[in-house]
């Protein structure tokens, strides 16, 4: 390897995680791609079209929230939220899906593929690519296309194609895998957007960079409204790219602690340990055998048993905490918030409300707290409604 690839390389480290564990065809795929990601990124006319896009589709800059009833309610720090929600789509992940359609668009892509779990990255992807008449197809597990049918019509409705893949479990992992073998085969006109800070480099970093708008408003918002920064910045943790764009501009503020919250049912932070899954190192829950385990939150959108690299290090670099909520803890939280504030939060955002509840109570009133909304709990009011009736 000559010196050159070598700094390369370590562009994708996060200490000892991350990387690209590939075969040749798609390193070479994945070289390209961060060449181009690194040139478009510094662009100004780029970085002009993104900002557009943001806010004359996406609906940015989305408000922070000052929660005041919850805030009383609770007589402790001052809470805030980051309204995600508001975004078209109802989530933080379109942020990311306008970023790289335009990157795709640059390097000529003419077909776009993506891997879903539960549908909400592929809705907005399908999403953007209507918008920008790009053709896409998006793989998602064959099990989980049974148990998300409406959003699989959604992706139809909005043009896309839909393979379910029937392989292995049925599920995101196999989704990624034949996403995968659709890049390698077919490079030259198609470009993969990746939903998270996962997978090889550059994918952490280049979801990150767009995510990153999170932290830049916040930062600003909170800034106008309180003349200081927040004490904590609060995120729920899948893949974790709500939470790495929700701490990003603040990563160098030393002062302001970081704080990710993983379903109890899908520890990957708090109880993983150092693997390869998907050509790249992070923590992960590994079964008996050493192969990916099976995880089943709740919240169908932290459902992964790996987590992005960044994470792995800001966790044993101690940067970052990273805590767990349960099942029952989330189900309240989601209670808690649409009553006391009038939102309906994600069962995914409604983790880092379950812990916001237990921290504020035990700060004082000079501190302040901002949790990352990610999204709308619209998509799971009826599963809401049906776990809710079953405690009956
Ligand atoms: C997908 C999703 C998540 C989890 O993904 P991250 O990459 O960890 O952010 C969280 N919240 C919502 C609303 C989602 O749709």
């Amino acid at each position: 390897m000559s010196l050159e690839q070598k700094v390369e390389l370590q562009e994708g480290f996060f200490g000892e995680f991350g990387g690209s564990f590939v075969p040749p065809a798609l390193q070479n795929v994945l070289n390209d791609l961060a060449e181009q990601f690194n040139r478009y990124k510094e662009d100004e006319e780029f970085i002009a079209e993104y900002k557009h896009y943001l806010k004359e589709f996406v609906g940015r800059e989305n408000p922070l929230t000052y929660a005041s009833n919850l805030t009383d309610k609770l007589g402790g720090a001052k809470i805030y939220l980051k309204r995600e929600d508001l975004n078209h789509t109802g989530a933080h992940k379109i942020n990311n899906v306008i970023g790289q359609i335009l990157l795709a668009k640059r390097m000529g892509a003419t077909r776009i593929i993506a891997e879903t779990g539960a549908g909400q990255h592929g809705v907005a992807t399908a999403t953007a690519c209507a918008l920008f008449g790009i053709p896409c197809t998006i793989y998602m597990g064959k099990l989980d296309t049974e148990r998300q049918a409406l959003n699989v019509f959604r992706m139809e409705l909005l043009g896309a194609k839909v393979v379910a893949v029937n392989k292995g479990q049925g599920r995101l992992k196999d989704a990624v895998d034949e996403a995968l073998n659709d890049l390698v085969e077919n490079y030259e006109n198609t470009f993969y957007l990746m939903g998270s800070v996962v997978g090889p480099h550059p994918f952490p970093t280049m979801v990150k960079h767009f995510q990153a708008i999170i932290s830049e408003e916040s930062k600003r918002q909170i800034l106008e409204k309180e003349g200081k920064l927040p004490t904590a910045v609060i995120a729920c943790v899948g893949g974790g790219s709500n939470a790495i764009g929700a701490f990003a501009h603040y990563i160098d503020e030393q002062s302001v602690r970081l704080i990710g919250v993983e379903p109890a049912e899908a520890p990957s932070l708090t109880q993983g340990v150092p693997a390869v899954i998907h050509g790249f190192k992070c923590l992960t829950l590994l079964d008996e055998e050493g192969k990916p385990q099976p995880t089943y939150s709740i919240a169908a959108g932290l459902d992964y048993p790996g987590v992005g690299p960044e994470h792995s290090h800001l966790k044993v670099s101690d940067r970052a905490e990273y805590v767990t909520v349960t099942g029952a803890e989330t189900l309240a939280a989601f209670q808690e918030l649409s009553q006391s504030e009038g939102i309906i939060p994600a069962l995914e955002s409604a983790h880092a409300i379950a812990h916001a509840l237990k921290l504020a109570p035990t700060l004082s009133k000079e501190d302040i707290l901002i949790v990352n909304l990610s999204g709308r709990g619209d998509k799971d009011v009826e599963q809401v409604f049906e776990m809710l009736s079953e405690q009956k």
